[in-house]
């Protein structure tokens, strides 16, 4: 048995049920093989059996009263998963789905992509498998008290800086700060995507958004192309998807779709992003109430969706932005996409694409940019808000957008250039991987066996 399929089946074992970390494990672990046999250290010093294993999983119970004074539980995670390059750093979700191998593969991936932005910081994720939808702000401020209430005596800005991800927006990181300030007496930037008015920095909530477009600027302009009246089709319509598309449009592109768990919306002539903000960001309601003001566009709930696929990746398109979820992009998805003419795949989500549809990304020769490097911008952007914080000033949006470009061409230039090195000159899953991991490892052995 290979060096890496033994990995796996000792995870399979020692790490039971956790079929999404496998996944995001795997997806590293092969394409590093080549590294490994020009880097025989690796081995000696056991990279990867440490890798795999998270430095420290805290997991806890998350009780909470509701409005009609239900006592609720949820469950708790923050997995501190490495820590060779700096401080834990990665963001906290908020949803049902959410268990240990769901935050296992979000905060295995952030090690890589923290390490590719070239940046001091480390690895972690949390979250709990609370549904926020539907809680009204005084849930979600009780929940967000009783998750703090545990979580602040974990973390710090020099140990570990939690964010937000998919549930978890300015609102939730307000009362999360709030309360931590209240326990620990301390104001400091142990938090990142706080709001402006107390320790935010300009250009956070845009970052993860704009990153994946600037990232996908980088990969046209290395085709002679760019995306000036590019045709681009969207998935998603929390942060990520709405910022994606606002810089998409800057550029001279047409976003034509967006979605959300209920349903997708198709709209030829261009989203309106100003009504989906306003649903979205503002009203907190459904995609659906698009057609109320847009009766041309055209909405396909979520039932209707063709079997083992997705609505929005049936459009025809010249680039596609997954920024909804893992897996949301399959097999049939990536193959109704190559076969519509579209030549550029840019992941604004974390492992939006299941590995069978990555492979035939990579074999159609068609450019993919995976979410490690291509949504980097966000983590990156958390960062020099950790920088701000720590020396007590505020830089303009433009400064904040400046660097969050350059750190973004970076990114894609490592990527491709390790690919080159290796012999995969498109391969930017290879790329990524190497890149991260390489500096990962090194770190490691320099500090020792802990
Ligand atoms: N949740 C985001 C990610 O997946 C951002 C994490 C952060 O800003 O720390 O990278």
């Amino acid at each position: 048995m290979s060096y890496i399929k033994e990995t796996i089946e000792k995870l399979k074992q020692t790490s039971p049920a956790q079929v999404e970390f496998y996944q995001a494990v795997e997806d590293v672990l092969e394409s590093i093989e080549p590294l490994l046999e020009e880097r025989p250290k690796y081995r000696e010093h056991s990279i990867i059996e440490r890798l795999v294993e998270p430095e420290r999983q805290i997991m806890f119970r998350v009780p909470w009263m509701d409005d009609d004074g239900n006592i609720q539980v949820n469950k708790g995670y923050r997995i501190e998963f490495n820590s060779a390059l700096g401080p834990y750093k990665g963001g906290l979700r908020f949803h049902p789905s959410v268990n240990a191998g769901i935050i296992k593969f979000l905060g295995f991936e952030q090690i890589f992509k923290n390490a590719l932005t070239g940046l001091p910081i480390g690895g972690g994720k949390g979250g709990a498998n609370f549904n926020p939808k539907g809680k009204s702000d005084a849930e979600i401020m009780r929940f967000c008290q009783s998750f703090m209430s545990e979580l602040y005596r974990h973390i710090g800005p020099n140990t570990d800086v939690p964010a937000g991800d998919i549930g978890v927006g300015s609102r939730e990181i307000g009362y999360l700060f709030g309360q931590y300030k209240r326990l620990a007496n301390r104001f400091d930037g142990v938090l990142t995507g706080k709001s402006l008015l107390w320790g935010g920095s300009h250009a956070r909530k845009e970052a993860t958004g704009y990153g994946a477009v600037y990232f996908a600027q980088c990969m046209m302009d290395d085709k002679g192309d760019s995306l000036e009246g590019k045709r681009c089709l969207i998935s998603g319509s929390g942060n990520v998807a709405i910022y994606a598309m606002e810089k998409l449009y800057d550029l001279g592109a047409r976003p034509i779709s967006c979605s959300d768990s209920s349903g997708t919306i198709y709209h030829e002539q261009g989203i309106d992003l100003d009504l989906v903000k306003r649903i979205k960001e503002e009203q907190k309601g459904r995609l659906e109430e698009y057609l109320e003001t847009h009766n041309n566009a055209e909405y396909t709930p979520r039932d209707d969706y063709p079997k083992d696929g997705h609505s929005v990746w049936r459009y025809k398109a010249d680039l596609a932005f997954p920024c909804a979820t893992q897996n949301e992009l399959t097999a049939k998805d990536a193959q109704s996409l190559l076969e519509n003419g579209c030549k550029c795949i840019v992941e604004g989500a974390n492992m939006p694409s299941t590995q069978a549809a990555v492979d035939l990304f990579i074999e159609s020769g068609a450019a993919y940019g995976p979410g490690k490097a291509a949504n980097a911008g966000g983590v990156a952007t958390s960062q020099l808000e950790m920088v701000q914080n720590a020396s007590m000033l505020r830089w303009d949006f433009d400064e904040v957008d400046e660097k969050l470009k350059g750190i973004m061409s970076n990114i894609y230039h490592d990527a491709k250039r390790t690919a080159e090195d290796f012999g995969h000159p498109s391969n930017l899953v290879l790329g990524a991987n190497i890149a991260g991991f390489r500096k990962v490892a090194d770190a490691m052995i320099e500090q020792g066996v802990v």
